[in-house]
């Protein structure tokens, strides 16, 4: 099917067109297998046809190059190649560069969180194939890719349905690699299910299959799968061995993002055999190339991991450098996944989550808490030792002269300072860490929010040095709020404290609250150095902290923390301000 047929042979390009022939299967057999050499094949036939004027031919070209440029991570290129030639395929019923093109665009889409325009890509593709002949091969290439989608967004049933009905219409007329990639998506599934053993067989036949048609993409991903199934199993040296193999495959075809998960791989069970340097070489090796591809989950993912070695061995300074990273990526990535899967559910109107999944969250977050908190704890043990020594030192030192000991006690202050800063950091890294896996206590009760903020205010009037003081209002009726005090309090206490900090020399700030008939609204407002319209969308990431906040000591946690704490109380949080003049906080929650 496809062959190039109706061209008029006039002498002299009867050779070209055997060649384009020739170019265009070795680009539908090796697409998938050697980017680098379909890209100059299509490049070479595309030439051809514009010698020729062959249209039909070069938008199949075009096709494997978009391939090619989707893979070599430039998708917009992609995407506006397809874009133009998608209905001339079509209509030359080109359904296998037709179906590619449908594949290519809707991942991209799909990847940008465009969820709702990638299934209508797909639906839509199936709509024009209907009732057409010699279909089958695309056909099937719609469903796998419906099942990636499905799998991604953790419906793992429908993801197999899919799947499975790609896999019972394969013949022998099907590509290797479609083939291949079918089988993988379906014991990928099997692995999700946790039914471990279906998902070994599977992907020791994908092996098998992969070295029988020389797939060597699948053939390094089966020894990568089959080997972190070993590490399920706990047999470290059988999954180093299963990831060697794969990771040897990819760099002698320098398959560059996949030698990343290849490393990371064998730096787990290094770090597992606690051979920390080994582990360290070869994440950097991995975050080299990462940065170079721009493959921002696996940098985050290495960040954390180059952040759990620094730990363990006593760098704190990097290992915390890495960690703000991770922080900084993660909150970046977590955001597509969740509208991805938010537009789903818009889609679908469905809200379920399978009791295991829930399980497997809830295993996730346990992790990561335990890592932060370790990771927060070890941190303090060092800074109590240099804290206790350092009045020692100021002990010993008694004795020498006064003028001598001034100096002394400078410098010792100077280090009490850090210690402190360095504590109240990892309070906050604490808190983040707990915040991000979900592990935050939330119990609301009736609330006098007057009698609350009159005890808070009391407290912070009593501790301030300069004589300010914070002002309190009230407006309209008050009436109770179901709310959990301890996190509101935590937010109230950030708010206010940034206030004195950020407007010292000025008027007094304020505190008020709004008691409206739908809602309620807490405000806090200083007059002091205020925040840039651009810095004020970035104010609740964390570490964030504007530029001219740098002078005065924080850590650029703490209205992160407010943030997620706000929103726990079921609220939200905004900020106004101008700058130079002021700020003024505001948390609503509806009565
Ligand atoms: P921190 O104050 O420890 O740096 P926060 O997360 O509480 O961290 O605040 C983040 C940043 O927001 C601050 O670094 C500062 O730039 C800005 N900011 C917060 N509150 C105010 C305020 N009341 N006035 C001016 N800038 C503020």
């Amino acid at each position: 099917m496809n062959k190039i047929k109706g061209v008029k042979k006039i002498s002299g390009e009867k050779d070209d067109i055997e060649k384009l022939n020739q170019i265009i299967n070795l680009c539908r057999d090796n697409y998938n297998i050697a980017h680098d050499k379909t890209y100059s094949l299509a490049k070479s036939g595309i030439e051809i046809c514009e010698k020729l004027s062959l249209s039909a031919e070069k938008n199949i070209l075009e096709t494997y190059l978009a391939f090619f440029l989707w893979h070599n991570n430039e998708p917009q290129k992609a995407l506006s190649i397809i874009y133009s030639i998608s209905e001339k395929l079509l209509a030359n019923k080109n359904y296998l560069e037709f179906s590619l093109g449908v594949i290519i665009t809707s991942l991209i889409e799909w990847a940008k969180g465009e969820v709702e325009l990638a299934f209508n890509t797909i639906n839509q593709a199936f709509e024009e194939l209907k009732n057409k002949e010699n279909t089958k091969v695309a056909i099937i290439r719609l469903n796998w890719n419906l099942g990636v989608f499905y799998f991604d967004l953790d419906e793992i049933e429908d993801s197999l349905r899919h799947y499975q009905l790609s896999k019972n219409s394969l013949d022998h007329e099907t590509d290797f690699s479609v083939v291949a990639y079918i089988n993988i998506g379906l014991a990928t599934v099997y692995k999700k299910k946790l039914e471990l053993e279906k998902a070994e067989k599977l992907f020791e036949e994908i092996l098998v299959y992969s070295q029988t048609n020389n797939i060597w993409m699948v053939e390094a991903r089966s020894y990568h799968e089959l080997g972190m199934l070993e590490q399920l199993k706990e047999n470290f040296d059988k999954a180093y061995s299963l990831f060697s193999k794969s990771y040897e495959i990819r760099l002698a075809n320098n398959a560059r993002p996949a030698i990343v998960t290849s490393l990371i791989s064998m730096a787990q069970i290094d770090i597992v055999k606690k051979n920390f340097s080994n582990a360290e070489i070869k994440l950097l090796q991995a975050l080299e190339i990462s940065k170079e591809k721009n493959l921002k989950p696996k940098t985050s993912i290495l960040m954390l991991q180059l952040s759990g070695i620094k730990e363990e061995q006593f760098k704190h300074k990097e290992s915390l450098f890495y960690l703000k990273k991770h922080y900084e990526l993660e909150k970046e990535l977590k955001n597509v996944v969740k509208n991805n899967k938010n537009a789903y559910l818009q889609l679908t109107y469905k809200v379920q989550k399978t009791a295991k999944e829930l399980e497997r969250e809830k295993e996730l977050s346990l992790l990561k808490t335990s890592f932060v908190s370790t990771a927060s704890h070890q941190f303090r043990t060092p800074l109590a030792v240099i804290q206790s020594n350092t009045e020692l030192l100021l002990m010993l030192l008694s004795k020498i002269d006064n003028h001598e000991l001034e100096r002394v006690k400078k410098v010792t202050g100077r280090i009490t300072g850090q210690i402190a800063k360095m504590t109240e950091l990892m309070d906050e890294v604490l808190i983040l860490g707990k915040l991000t896996s979900g592990n935050v206590h939330y119990e609301a009760k009736e609330l006098n929010l007057v009698e609350f903020c009159n005890i808070l205010i009391q407290q912070f009037n009593a501790i301030q040095e300069d004589g300010r003081i914070l002002e309190f209002k009230i407006i309209g009726e008050t009436y109770r709020v179901k709310l959990d005090s301890k996190l509101l309090g935590h937010t109230l206490t950030n708010l206010i404290s940034n206030a004195f900090k950020y407007s010292v020399g000025k008027e007094n700030p304020e505190l008020s609250i709004h008691f409206k008939a739908k809602e309620v609204i807490l405000s806090v407002k200083d007059y002091g150095i205020g925040i840039s319209k651009n810095e004020q969308l970035h104010l609740f990431e964390p570490f964030y902290r504007a530029d001219n906040a740098t002078d005065i000591k924080g850590t650029g946690l703490g209205l992160s923390i407010a943030k997620e704490y706000v929103e726990i109380n079921r609220g939200n949080i905004l900020v106004k301000s101008i700058l130079g003049e002021g700020s003024c906080f505001e948390i609503i929650f509806k009565r």
